[in-house]
């Protein structure tokens, strides 16, 4: 055997007990004659001591140990004088009679605990010593769990797990596909998916019923902070079902989840339109942890001889209670620059201040106090207040004033750990139109089906009816962040093409990459919708993080690089020729 216990199994109803212990040696510290080691594995740390006194060659022995060394040791658990509170082994240590080193270490680059003083890079190089921390380990067995639990949820719910192919055909699904070259088909590329999406409407054609699948998804976007290039879903389709069935059992998912996993019981998840969200708090992502919701104040201050206001679509603000005081002239200028910033855009701020002593305003010279306090008594503030207000074109505004609003819901300490807001938004546009492009996109993506009272109106509407198109897509959003969606989706083979047309595919684009979808409509497709959580992010947001970096064993950096692995990398010669591909000098 060869190991007794692991590192954090033994308590004061050991003392006495001969064990045998393996782990890596995190520290070793000498004290007058005794050497302590604190000894690491998966389960925790417990302290070994050496004397040397009682044997002279085994304590000289282990101080030659040096970090992260292996080792297997013999001995006696007993009680400790001086004990540690803070870790579940601290009342008890080893007495070791017997030490064997079972593999030397490198001195490692970084040290090898929960505060480290590695970098991101070199952590990301040495992923397996990163993945030794406690903390990081940690959010690795919380995603195993999570993964176990939900297999378990569905399974319980008839689900059937079945596994997609990697290796597919590219499709537009709004971002770009990683493709893979054909060596048996030359001048032919496979896509990686984006997501499982026609093979789940496929199975349910096929009479699956309830599919699921915890799945890897690709997609090859610029990277921002929080996305990855490869990143796994929580993919499901049911048939013979409607929105509120799916919403029902993916709530009952969700709550599951932070039952077993975290112990917390969510209250029914309230629901929201998409135009609500966007009109309360400019975002279909609304963070519902605090509330700040934002007030319209075209009627109130329009027609003023305020210029700006007057030749702006909306004027919209928020009040921040009790902040009347803590923001200086100089810390509002600093706000003011920081949403004029290119990746905010707003134009300016207006404030106005609810002191106790009087009004305040950036717009006080337009406005008098009985105006202001109009305002005010619109937006509900009291004394103390601070009211923030932009204007302009109205989304835009609405934008703006979101980053506004989760910026003082930041800095006013709102955002509460283990304060879960879990929320639907429904009800989203089926297609949005794009100026840049002029064409109009999917929403969701090209499957979705528009909700049933629009469907005539898709079928023979003019240009702008198809803007006022909703569908039945849905939103699952967490502390704001969107950890889920889904939509219903056409099963109709001439409702798809009708939305292929819309979205700009030719009669022949649309045969050649959707021809299997729509020739499996022909062949009793039943109505069906689905579902994807982005597993990632559950994870991370079930743990108050922000980065799903965190929670991906192997993740890529910033760059779309595997640091460890050093990928991507160029292959050589005689690869590129059986796959015919010439490279282009790079000059
Ligand atoms: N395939 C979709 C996505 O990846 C999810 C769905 O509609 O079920 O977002």
């Amino acid at each position: 055997m060869y190991r007794t216990h692991d590192c954090g199994a033994l308590r004061m109803e050991h003392v006495g007990q001969d064990v045998t212990l393996c782990g890596w040696m995190q520290t070793s510290r000498d004290f007058g004659g005794m050497t302590f080691i604190d000894l690491r594995d998966r389960y925790g740390i417990t302290q070994l001591v050496f004397n040397s006194e009682e044997n002279a060659e085994l304590a000289e022995q282990a101080q030659k140990l040096g970090r992260e060394y292996v080792i297997r040791i013999e001995g006696k658990v007993r009680e400790r004088s001086n004990k540690n509170p803070n870790r579940p082994t601290g009342n008890i240590e080893i007495e070791v009679s017997k030490l064997e080193v079972l593999n030397a270490s490198k001195t490692p680059p970084f040290t090898i605990e929960d505060e480290t003083d590695g970098g991101e890079d070199i952590r990301m190089k040495y992923r397996y010593l990163d993945l030794r921390r406690p903390q990081v380990q940690n959010n690795i067995i919380f995603r195993s769990n999570l993964a176990i639990e939900t297999r378990k949820y569905l399974a319980g719910q008839k689900f059937v797990e079945v596994e997609t192919p990697f290796l597919i055909k590219s499709t537009p699904e709004g971002a770009r596909d990683f493709v893979v070259p054909s060596r048996m088909n030359q001048g032919q590329f496979y896509a990686l998916p984006q997501s499982p999406q026609t093979f789940k409407q496929i199975l349910m054609v096929a009479g699956m019923d309830r599919y699921f699948q915890i799945v890897k998804c690709f997609r090859d976007e610029d990277l921002r902070a929080d996305r990855q290039p490869e990143f796994t879903q929580i993919d499901c389709e049911m048939a013979f079902v409607t929105q509120e069935d799916i919403l029902n059992t993916f709530e009952g998912l969700t709550k599951y989840l932070f039952k077993t996993v975290k112990g917390i019981d969510l209250p029914d998840f309230p629901r929201m339109s998409y135009d609500e969200a966007m009109k309360r708090y400019g975002s279909d992502k609304p963070d519902l942890r605090f509330d700040m919701e934002f007030t319209e104040l075209n009627k109130l201050a329009k027609g003023h001889d305020f210029p700006v206001f007057d030749n702006a679509e909306l004027v919209v603000g928020i009040c921040a209670t009790g902040q009347a005081d803590q923001f200086s002239n100089k810390d509002i200028k600093k706000l003011t620059e920081w949403m004029q910033r290119p990746q905010i855009g707003a134009k300016g701020l207006v404030y106005v201040k609810m002191e106790s002593g009087g009004i305040k305003s950036s717009v006080g010279k337009f406005y008098s106090d009985e105006q202001l306090q109009g305002w005010a008594d619109k937006m509900g503030a009291k004394e103390g207040d601070l009211l923030l207000i932009l204007c302009g074109e109205s989304e835009k505004t609405r934008k703006q004033l979101n980053e506004l609003r989760l910026e003082m819901g930041r800095r006013m300490g709102l955002m509460k750990e283990g304060d879960f807001k879990p929320l639907w938004v429904v009800d989203f546009p089926l297609l949005e139109w794009d100026e840049d492009s002029e064409r109009f996109h999917a929403m969701h993506h090209p499957f979705t089906s528009p909700k049933k009272e629009d469907v005539d109106r898709m079928l023979s509407g003019d240009h702008e009816t198809m803007k006022s198109l909703r569908a039945d897509a849905y939103d699952l959003v967490l502390n704001g962040s969107e950890i889920g969606g889904g939509s219903i989706r056409i099963h109709d083979r001439a409702l798809q093409s009708r939305n292929f047309d819309l979205l700009g595919f030719t009669k022949e684009e649309a045969e050649a990459q959707f021809g299997f979808l729509m020739g499996a409509f022909e062949y009793g497709a039943p109505p069906h919708g689905g579902i994807a959580f982005g597993f990632d992010r559950l994870c991370a947001v079930m743990n108050g993080q922000s980065s799903i970096r965190d929670f991906i064993a192997f993740p890529k950096n910033n760059q779309g690089r595997d640091m460890m692995i050093d990928a991507p990398s160029p292959i050589d010669s005689t690869q590129l020729n059986e796959l015919s591909i010439e490279l282009k000098d790079k000059k």
